[in-house]
């Protein structure tokens, strides 16, 4: 089945009537107040796990508004809040987010600019520097190494990254490599486009060079599965 994405309204009438579940919805919009009252449903379990509400996108600061509004919502309930970010948004978000109190799930990708610009398309000044206001105001920050075997895992890109977390040592909690893996290919062929970038997952000896290469700098860095 093709659907002509141009014309389609996003009425969901074709998934109800499929008997084979050929198609589906996902995702609705919703507001902040209605996302809340979902998420206050659990808030037994944040109270007895330590646990609370992440704002994840996509990049949330690209929806600041909403964003912001419901870490005010989560503040006021007395729910913890983290962002997921690559940090490039601007600086007046992450100022707002942590005078709500928010912790940080914060991307680095690449530490040099000009490498960083061909992988991206974008500028890391603004990255870093966000980065660097939170770590001064002292902000609860986790900071994740999205690595891609063969783009930005070169021993002088590894090495350019673990100098930066020895310079900023003890100004956050503590690093995690996230390794590349291929789950958006499903999601791309779902939506009728051509993936962006399409790659092995990372295998097993690939993070076992990644983490090693930060040991030998000094880095100690988890990672995820
Ligand atoms: S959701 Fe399905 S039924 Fe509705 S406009 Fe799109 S293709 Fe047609």
């Amino acid at each position: 089945m093709a659907i002509d994405r141009k014309k389609c309204v996003l009425c969901g009438k074709c998934t109800e009537i499929c008997l084979n579940d050929a198609n589906e919805l996902i995702g609705k919009e919703m507001t902040a107040s209605q996302v809340m009252a979902e998420v206050m449903k659990d808030k037994i379990f944040y109270e007895t796990s330590g646990g609370g509400l992440t704002v994840t996108g996509g990049e949330p600061s690209c929806q600041a508004a909403f964003s912001l509004e419901l870490l005010t919502l989560a503040k006021d309930a007395g729910i913890s809040s983290a962002i997921e970010t690559c940090g490039i948004g601007a600086r007046d978000f992450y100022e707002k987010a942590a005078d709500l109190g928010a912790s940080f799930l914060y991307d680095v990708k690449c530490i040099n600019p000009v490498r960083h610009r061909i992988l991206t398309g974008a500028d890391n000044a603004q990255i870093l520097s966000n980065l660097c206001y939170l770590m001064d105001r002292g902000m609860d920050l986790i900071i994740r190494l999205p690595m891609i075997p063969g783009c930005n895992d070169s021993d002088a890109d590894i090495a350019a990254l673990a100098a930066f977390l020895q310079e900023h040592k003890c100004r956050y909690r503590y690093a995690q490599i996230m390794p590349y893996h291929a789950l958006g290919t499903g999601k791309s062929e779902k939506l009728g486009v051509s993936a962006a970038f399409v790659h092995d997952n990372a295998t097993d000896a690939e993070k076992n060079r990644w983490q090693s290469l930060f040991a030998s700098y000094g880095i100690d860095v988890k990672v995820s599965q």
